[in-house]
């Protein structure tokens, strides 16, 4: 087995939602016993502790559930040629992986091609999908919700239209009703939205009425609002 003397963590940031990419030598972390990475955001992406004899447990924050996620793994496994999938239990999906650089950065480019695979399975309009940053996970996240909501039949305009048509712009998410004026907006610059929405469980548009899903999180929403309207 060859071992390489670094490992790019690749991994997407679970308050900002960026891909985060980190080289982790095996001689410091030998040196330390324990390794810890941090967002350019400043919260804590993951950390690495070796314990019994070539293991390790890597603690991780997850962009899915905002919960931590844990793994026990052997040290050869970091180091080695084959990446190594942080996944999310619950999601089934990964978060980030551990391996050769350009075998993380081909992964990662692959977990962003599953999001616009599942995006365009919302959005009819292939446009939408170009303006993806790297925000995109909190467009996704607000898009996977949007589809169990419909599933649910929670989304919807007072006007009685179930069929809300879903726009996704660079900083935020639209619903429109193509029954009356009605529209929804949901800024994805900002994860916290995915939390908001989850407790949301139903959206529903006010007939003909333009409604702010998320206005009262960041002062600088309300400055967007105004320069929308102008
Ligand atoms: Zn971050
Ligand atoms: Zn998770
Ligand atoms: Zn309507």
């Amino acid at each position: 087995m060859i071992i390489q003397a670094v490992s790019t963590i690749g991994m997407l940031c679970s308050h900002c939602g960026k891909l985060q990419l980190k080289t982790l030598s095996v001689f410091s972390f030998v040196h330390l016993g324990k390794n810890s990475f941090i967002c350019t955001c400043g919260t804590p992406l993951l950390t690495l502790i070796s314990f019994e004899s070539k293991k390790i447990g890597i603690e991780y924050s997850c962009i899915y559930c905002g919960t931590p996620h844990h793994l026990v793994t052997r040290r050869e496994l970091i180091w080695g040629e084959q990446p190594l999938r942080l996944g999310c239990s619950d999601k089934e999906l990964p978060v980030g992986y551990i391996g050769p650089e350009s075998r993380v950065m081909e992964l990662c480019t692959e977990i962003k091609k599953n999001f616009v695979r599942l995006a365009s399975e919302l959005t009819s309009d292939q446009e939408d999908l170009d303006v993806m940053t790297d925000d995109f996970f909190v467009v996704y996240g607000v898009i996977e919700i949007l589809g169990r909501l419909v599933e649910r039949k929670k989304l919807g305009c007072k006007c009685g239209n179930h069929n809300l048509t879903v726009e996704i712009l660079p900083e935020s998410v639209e619903l429109i009703c193509d029954l009356c004026k009605a529209m929804g907006i949901i800024y994805t610059d900002n994860k916290d939205i995915l939390r908001i929405l989850e407790q949301m469980g139903a959206i529903t548009l006010e007939e003909n009425e333009m409604r702010i899903i998320n206005d009262s999180l960041k002062g600088n929403h309300r400055k967007n609002i105004i320069t929308e309207v102008e």
